[in-house]
């Protein structure tokens, strides 16, 4: 058997965190096991689920790598076939029509309250002649589900749990307008696509008691389900806008790579041994439901930066180079072709440095400005008198120093030796004139990043 996930989002507006963890969770099982893993997008919801909500989850998953194997169902465009399933159940008298008005429907609810019982619907219709359907009403279709015994859950992630049927009461699965309920639609949905395995959060438990109860009366095979605990914040309330970031293009925004999104999302919840540091390969390759926990993970933003500062090290420069270059751009800063050179050549020094890719746009931007250079406070008050005279006689040696590591190395040492300086005390000056700023990657690898031309622009601009 050809194992099959699904992710299966609402188009909300945003991809949750915790739905891209579900998306790599299946993708990941999915792949493991050498099967496919699909997209259904769950909009039926129509008046929030727009042309750019269903964009901004294909271009999430795009971008965090979990492509699907096939294009997207959309479930919206499956009403025709949900309607026919409820038919289908009418016909076999596994369902029934009924004709309760919305004010009886709450009155049966303010009844149960006040006798302190579970407000559910208490069978009015489930046997009763339908020529007793009041003239002109539009019934709903309900499921005729079992009162007696229980349904069993095996969930792979949770264990065994049980639900007893007199627990539920007859749901819904057809509204009287014609629309499929969303527990009918996914049942019918996953069935039709083939889905052998569905991995989801735990917030859907109880719904899938009730959809066991659809599988049954159809005599359809059920998948398998996983329901793998929601994450949480840092004070273990569901993690919301207020801990921080939690849409998947906000962290792309804050400079994370989806590599290290991804490793995070998976650790979190999901472990094998002390491995730490997953590359997709080796994730596939380790990942079963079995090593995921059962408690509620907690989102640490601090550990995912931390993370992302290694993923950082670990990328090719030159795709760090394209990604600082866009993100110059949108701060509206040009970047010449000399420039990218400059940016590439420092890249080994810049990544070392940063944890994330605003912080490395930011260290890099000093490579792509003109002169006269934008100084930070700290920096500009390096830039004494005395400084700016030192730096005037440090620009007639380097004029005469080729521009080459070891050939820089001595020359610098060996002019701050003839000034009566520490190293510092000339590195420090002259960095503050090359960037702007007090801290950059080494002294000889920025001044060769710059070339020496640059180099003794910069450094003339300020010297005295
Ligand atoms: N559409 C549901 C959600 O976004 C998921 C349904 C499912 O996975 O079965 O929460």
């Amino acid at each position: 058997m050809k194992i099959r996930t699904r992710f299966a989002p609402s188009p909300t507006g945003l991809l949750h965190i915790g739905g891209a963890r579900t998306a790599l969770f299946n993708y990941l099982f999915a792949r493991h096991h050498g099967g496919e893993f699909l997209l259904r997008i769950e909009d039926t919801d129509r008046a929030r689920s727009t042309k750019e909500a269903v964009q901004v989850i294909l271009d999430g998953l795009d971008w965090l790598g979990l492509t699907p194997d096939e294009p997207p169902v959309f479930q919206s465009r499956r009403a025709a076939r949900h309607v026919e399933v409820a038919m289908q159940l009418l016909k076999a008298g596994k369902a029934y029509r009924c004709y309760c008005s919305p004010e009886e429907l709450a009155a049966m609810r303010e009844r149960a309250i006040a006798e302190k019982r579970p407000p559910r619907y208490d069978g009015t219709w489930r046997d009763r002649d339908p020529a007793d359907a009041p003239p002109g009403v539009k019934p709903a279709i309900r499921l005729k589900a079992p009162r007696e015994g229980e349904v069993v859950l095996r969930d792979l992630v949770q264990g065994e749990v049980r639900v007893r049927n007199a627990e539920m009461d007859d749901m819904i699965i057809l509204r009287s307008d014609g629309t499929p309920t969303y527990l009918h639609a996914v049942v019918v949905d996953d069935h039709d696509m083939g889905i052998t395995h569905v991995i989801r959060g735990d917030d859907h438990l109880t719904n899938t008691f009730r959809q066991i109860q659809i599988y049954d009366a159809l005599g359809w095979d059920k998948p398998e389900f996983a329901h793998i605990p929601l994450i949480h914040g840092a004070d273990g309330a569901k993690l919301s806008k207020r801990h921080g970031a939690v849409s998947i293009l906000e962290f792309r925004e804050q400079g994370f790579l989806p590599e290290a999104l991804c490793n995070y999302l998976l650790r979190l919840g999901w472990g094998h041994g002390d491995a730490e540091f997953l590359a997709r390969a080796e994730q596939i390759r380790l990942f079963t439901l079995e090593d995921v926990g059962r408690a509620p993970s907690r989102m640490d933003y601090a550990k995912l930066t931390h993370l992302n500062g290694m993923w950082l090290r670990q990328t090719d420069d030159t795709r760090l180079r394209d990604e600082v270059v866009e993100r110059l751009a949108r701060a509206d800063i040009t970047v010449s072709t000399e420039a990218m050179a400059r940016i590439l050549k420092l890249m080994p020094g810049l990544k070392e440095r940063a944890k994330t890719l605003v912080e490395l746009a930011d260290s890099a931007a000093f490579l792509a400005r003109e002169v006269p250079l934008p100084f930070e406070p700290k920096a500009e008050a390096l830039l004494t008198l005395e400084n700016r005279e030192m730096l005037a006689r440090l620009a007639g040696v380097l004029e005469a120093t080729p521009f080459i590591a070891e050939a820089l190395d001595a020359a610098l040492r060996g002019f701050a030796e003839a000034e009566g300086r520490k190293l510092g005390q000339v590195a420090q000056p002259l960095r503050v004139a090359l960037t702007g700023s007090t801290m950059s990657p080494g002294i000889d690898a920025t001044l060769l990043a710059l070339g020496k031309e640059e180099a003794l622009r910069r450094i003339r601009a300020v010297a005295a």
